[in-house]
């Protein structure tokens, strides 16, 4: 009932363009600029980028991560969920953010990304890949830097990982954090990793 009474005081509203009724409208969805370009080499069976990182998708991405809209980062999820890509048996499992990050906004925006997901797909969600490393932003290093900064960041806690893993993440620039949540999960185990990635951002 509650929930009602908000959705009248407070509708949804599309981020891009404001028209009542979703967080993200059809039309704006309808004019993200799909993804075609070079995949990067990661060790993952498959890889899947939906969209490149600019318009109302980078703002909405942006908006999850830093201004607390928890609830357009899970209908940013179920977008992602409803691309063309297969979930097979696979185990959703979202690449954690730094801590430090998780604790300014209060929620980790992978996390909720493969939540939607695995809603959406009806398939199990493992949060068994942790970050043991926290690592400094990516954002000003170079392709080499970035490897060795995040090399070592992650584990696979709780035995051997599933046979078929699903990785869940917002942005991929050169894939340097993939290539680690792999090398990870392969250390623990004999396991196919597939990748979808919502967004490719500019190198
Ligand atoms: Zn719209």
């Amino acid at each position: 009932m509650w929930e009602r009474l908000w959705q009248l005081l407070f509708p949804d509203q599309c981020h891009g363009c404001g028209r009542f009724g979703t967080l993200v409208c059809p039309v704006c969805i309808a004019q993200l600029e799909r993804y075609g370009g070079d995949i990067p080499v990661c060790g993952a069976a498959h890889f899947t980028i939906a969209f490149v990182y600019a318009g109302v998708l980078r703002s909405a991405i942006l908006v999850v991560k830093y201004a607390r809209q928890r609830r357009l980062g899970s209908a940013l999820g179920q977008l992602l969920a409803a691309q063309p890509w297969v979930s097979g048996d696979a185990v959703i499992v979202p690449i954690p953010g730094s801590s430090q990050r998780i604790a300014q906004r209060g929620y980790d925006q992978a996390v909720v990304l493969a939540q939607a997901v695995a809603t959406s797909r009806h398939r199990p969600l493992s949060q068994q890949l942790v970050r043991v490393r926290q690592t400094t932003a990516q954002a000003k290093l170079n392709r080499r830097q970035r490897q060795q900064n995040v090399a070592g960041a992650f584990m696979w806690q709780g035995g051997v990982p599933p046979t078929q893993i699903v990785l869940i993440d917002d942005i991929c620039t050169t894939g340097a954090t993939i290539a680690a949540a792999i090398a990870a999960i392969h250390h623990a185990g004999p396991c196919q990793v597939h990748v979808v990635v919502l967004a490719r951002g500019a190198k």
